[in-house]
């Protein structure tokens, strides 16, 4: 197999590529605009890994790099949901065009799976679980808007020109090497000021954490084990939640100053467009035979020990 990753030096892609050189050859495309050579360098240094470093929206270098794969896994995407509120083109670009140019690549070079990273924020604002077809509410952000918009092209390829494609829609992702979420920032700020730790929103946010290792797991058992849908979608998350004050205060606990003070807003959301409570079923890949390891609460226990490691530099 020969894997192809769009934002491959990324948080998920890179550990996707730990995984994915044990099935042959990968390639990694990436602007670098958030991903970093260093998580991908033993690989580079062993051969096993490719790194090309170009954008996703050059449909011709991304055509020409992708050329001799089999496989497409497309992560590339704006990192920050919340900056589709200062540049609202951004969405439409990181997003939907560069999933098109993904898409469209994959079909020149006749790729045989194609996946999308897919969010649970397509569900949009419901306060309830929500299966694969839980659609009637719509996404309320942009980001969430391109990943819906993604994922009906993806539908559309498969349909069109016999490209096997699976969507996933992941829960929140954490564990080490993360380029944004709420633990890294929890992190980073009680690094800046170690007294308090101001928290955007109520804190009662409450949001399925997977962790990144069940997170690559799942990418690659739906790969090996969807077939026949058209296209393949799938919650990737586990089914219960956690919530943010319950984050803040876990890296409170983990900084090194463990008397920190946490300073909730006020209002429900952390922002316009952020969907402040959500819930995936996970029935579906778990009808198949896949349940993820690590609940929503020990995916965060977890990752907060792992994120502090890096960021305050010595075990907590
Ligand atoms: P990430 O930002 O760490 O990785 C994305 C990578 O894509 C980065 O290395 C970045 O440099 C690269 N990139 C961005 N735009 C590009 C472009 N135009 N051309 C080439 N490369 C480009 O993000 P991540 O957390 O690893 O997320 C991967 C995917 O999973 C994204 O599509 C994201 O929307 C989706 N997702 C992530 C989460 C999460 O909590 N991390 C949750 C749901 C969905």
């Amino acid at each position: 197999m020969r894997s192809f990753v769009v934002g491959g030096a990324g948080f998920i892609g890179s550990h996707l590529i730990d995984r994915l050189i044990m099935r042959g050859p990968v390639t990694a495309y990436d602007n670098m605009s958030v991903g970093k050579r260093e998580f991908l360098a033993t690989h580079l240094a062993s051969g096993q890994v490719t790194l090309v470093e170009a954008d996703a929206l050059d449909l011709d270098k991304l055509t020409a790099a992708m050329r001799g794969h089999d496989v497409v896994f497309h992560l590339a995407a704006n990192p920050e949901a919340r900056w589709g509120l200062e540049r609202t083109r951004l969405d439409l670009e990181q997003g939907t065009i560069a999933t098109y140019n993904a898409l469209e690549a994959a079909r020149l070079i006749r790729a045989k799976q194609f996946v999308l990273a897919s969010s649970g924020t397509v569900y949009g604002n419901i306060d309830a679980a929500c299966g694969e077809m839980d659609l009637g509410h719509l996404p309320i952000s942009l980001y969430g808007a391109s990943k819906l918009a993604g994922e009906a092209m993806v539908a559309a390829f498969a349909e069109c020109f016999d490209l096997d494609g699976y969507i996933c829609r992941f829960g929140n992702v954490v564990g080490p090497r993360g380029t944004h979420g709420a633990i890294l920032d929890f992190c980073k700020k009680l690094k800046a000021h170690p007294d308090y730790l101001d928290v955007l929103g109520d804190g009662r946010q409450a949001k399925p954490y997977l962790h990144v290792r069940d997170c690559v797991l799942g990418l690659l058992f739906v790969l090996d084990h969807a077939r026949g849908e058209r296209p393949a979608v799938y919650n990737l998350a586990p089914g219960d939640q956690t919530s943010l004050k319950r984050i803040a205060a876990l890296c409170v606990a983990a900084s090194p100053n463990r008397h920190a003070r946490i300073e909730f807003g006020t209002g429900a959301q952390g922002w316009r467009g952020d969907v402040p409570r959500s819930r995936l079923k996970p029935d579906k890949l778990a009808a198949l035979g896949f349940r993820v390891g690590y609940s929503s609460d020990d995916a965060v226990r977890l990752a907060v020990g792992e994120v502090a490691r890096e960021v305050f530099g010595s075990p907590v």
